[in-house]
C-alpha cells in the first residue's frame, strides 16, 4: 500500500484536483490511500470565522463563509461533469453553510472560541475538499472510497493539537477496510482531523495532515508514503529567499526532521516520528512539477561530512537566568520545569549548568508572568527578535572545517548565541533579524555554492 497525501494548494481548485486525480491514476496499481487537505486557506478561514465570532465581528464572519462556500461550490461547478452529482455535492455544501453559521453564533453570543469550538469549524475545510476529490475520482473512473476520518482516527482531547491512539486507529482501521465491498478500492480521506472517543471532533495541530499520512502510513504498514506539495522537495535553503538553493535529493529521517524543525517548511516536523519508527521511505514530490523527482528520505544516510542544508527562523527569544543562590542542579531545573509547563513554553534549545540556564523560545512574545517567575529566583536576561541559523548533517562534526566555515561565514555578525544540537545534526547561530538574511546568503554561498 502507497500512502498519498496532498497539501492545501495541491487542491486549491478544480483544475488541481483533476490533476491529483491523474497522478493517483499514475499509482494506481500500488494501491494509493489517498490524505487530502483543506483547500488552500480554508482552514485559516475557518480559524478566522471563530476569531471574528469571538470578537463580535459579525459581518467579517459572514465575509468568511462565503468565501468558503463559494471556493467550493466553484470547484464543483468547474470540476464536477454529472449533474446529479452536483447537486447532491451543493447540498452537503449547503448543509455546511448551515452549520458555520449556527457555530459561529453560538460563539458570537459566548464571545469566547474555546479549542474545541474551534476545531469544530476546522473539520469542515478537510471535510468539503476530500469529498470533492473523491466525486472527481470517480468521474475519472477512480474506484475512489470516501472514509471519514473521525471514524478511525481516536484522539486524546486535547483540542487543536490532539494525540492519536496508536493501536485503537490500527483496529478500526482494519475493521472499516475489512467491511469495504468494491473491487481494489482507492481510499480517500482527511488528513489534520480526528475524533475523541465520545466522537467529537478534534484536529492534530496546523499543518499535521502530513502526521496523517505518517500515522496511516504506520498503522498499514505501507511501502512508501508520498507527500505531494507544491515544493520540489527539500532545498539547501528556502528557494523563496535564496533562488539558488539546490533540491536535496535524499536525506536521512534524522536530516528531514532536524530541517523540519528548524524551519525548512516542507514537512510537519510531527510527521518524522511514526515514519522513521517503521523504517518507512517517504518521498516529498511537487503536484505543479510531477517530473522532478523530489527528495527522498529514508534511514540510510549521506556519508559526505558536510552540511546538507540551511534553515532560518526569526521571532526568537533568548531567556538566561542567574539564579540569586547556589540551589542544587536537580531541584532548579525541577522548578523551571514547573514554570515552563505552567507557560505551556517549550524551548527550541536549552542550555543547562549549575550557574546558570539558557533557553530560546520561537514564536509570539515572552509573556512577563513568565519572566516574573524567572526574576523571583535569579537576575534574568530577556534578548527578543533576533534570528536562528541553522545548519543541518548527519556528519556536520566528523571533521573541524564544517564548523570553521559556518563560523567564517558569520565572520561579521553579531553573535548573541551558538548552539549544537544534543543528537549533533546541527550547529546553529543566533544573529539580530537585520543581519539574518545577508549571514543566511554567505552560510549558502559558503557551503553549496563552490
Ligand atoms: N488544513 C490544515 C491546515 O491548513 C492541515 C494541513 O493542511 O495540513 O493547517
Ligand atoms: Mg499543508
Amino acid at each position: 500500500m502507497l500512502i498519498m497525501k496532498f497539501g492545501g494548494t495541491s487542491v486549491e481548485n478544480a483544475a488541481a484536483m483533476h490533476n491529483v486525480a491523474s497522478i493517483v491514476k499514475q499509482h494506481q496499481h500500488r494501491k494509493p490511500f489517498v490524505v487530502i487537505s483543506a483547500i488552500a486557506q480554508a482552514t485559516n478561514l475557518l480559524t478566522s470565522i471563530g476569531t471574528n465570532a469571538a470578537l463580535g465581528n459579525m459581518s467579517v464572519v459572514q465575509e468568511n463563509i462565503a468565501t468558503f462556500i463559494s471556493k467550493h461550490v466553484s470547484i464543483i461547478e468547474e470540476g464536477i461533469s454529472s449533474p446529479q452529482t452536483q447537486r447532491r455535492l451543493k447540498e452537503t455544501v449547503a448543509n455546511v453553510q448551515q452549520d458555520l453559521e449556527r457555530l459561529s453564533q453560538g460563539i458570537f453570543f459566548l464571545r469566547e472560541l474555546s479549542p474545541r469550538s474551534l476545531d469544530a469549524l476546522c473539520v469542515f475545510g478537510e471535510y468539503l475538499s476530500s469529498l470533492c476529490v473523491h466525486e472527481i475520482f470517480l468521474e475519472q473512473e477512480i474506484p475512489g472510497v470516501w472514509l471519514d476520518a473521525k471514524k478511525f482516527m481516536l484522539t486524546d482531547n486535547n483540542f487543536t493539537s490532539a494525540s492519536p491512539r496508536l493501536d485503537e486507529v490500527q483496529k478500526r482501521l482494519q475493521n472499516i477496510l475489512h467491511n469495504v465491498e468494491k473491487e481494489n478500492p482507492i481510499f480517500v480521506t482527511q488528513g489534520f482531523i480526528g475524533a475523541t472517543e465520545e466522537g467529537i471532533p478534534t484536529t492534530m495541530g496546523r499543518e499535521s495532515s502530513d502526521f496523517t499520512a505518517a500515522v496511516l502510513g504506520s498503522v498499514l504498514n505501507a511501502d512508501e508514503i508520498q507527500i505531494w506539495t507544491d515544493v520540489d522537495g527539500f532545498f539547501t535553503a528556502d528557494p523563496r529567499v535564496i533562488p539558488t538553493a539546490k533540491l536535496i535529493p535524499h536525506l536521512s529521517y534524522a536530516e528531514a526532521l532536524e530541517l523540519a524543525d528548524r524551519g525548512a517548511k516542507v514537512l510537519h516536523p510531527k510527521t518524522m516520528l511514526p515514519i522513521a519508527e517503521k523504517n518507512l521511505p517517504l518521498l516529498i514530490r511537487n503536484s505543479k512539477n510531477p517530473t522532478s523527482a523530489g527528495t527522498s528520505v529514508s534511514s540510510s544516510r549521506n556519508e559526505f561530512a558536510t552540511a546538507v542544508g540551511v534553515t532560518l527562523k526569526n521571532n526568537i527569544a533568548i531567556v538566561s537566568l542567574i539564579p540569586f543562590e547556589q540551589k542544587n542542579f536537580s531541584l532548579l531545573t525541577e522548578i523551571l520545569a514547573g514554570i515552563l509547563a505552567e507557560h505551556k513554553r517549550t524551548p527550541l534549545f536549552h542550555s543547562a549548568g549549575e550557574r546558570a540556564h539558557l533557553f530560546g523560545f520561537e514564536g509570539g512574545k515572552i509573556s512577563d508572568s513568565f519572566i516574573q517567575a524567572f526574576r523571583e529566583i535569579g537576575s534574568v536576561t530577556l534578548v527578543e527578535k533576533k534570528s536562528l541559523l541553522t545548519i543541518v548533517g548527519n556528519n556536520i562534526f566528523q571533521s573541524p572545517s564544517v564548523v570553521m566555515r559556518f563560523m567564517k561565514s558569520l565572520a561579521d555578525t553579531q553573535l548573541h548565541y551558538m548552539t549544537m544540537s544534543a543528537h549533533r545534526l546541527s550547529l546553529a547561530a543566533v544573529v539580530n533579524e537585520e543581519d539574518a538574511l545577508r549571514s543566511m546568503v554567505a552560510i549558502h554561498k559558503e557551503f553549496f555554492e563552490q
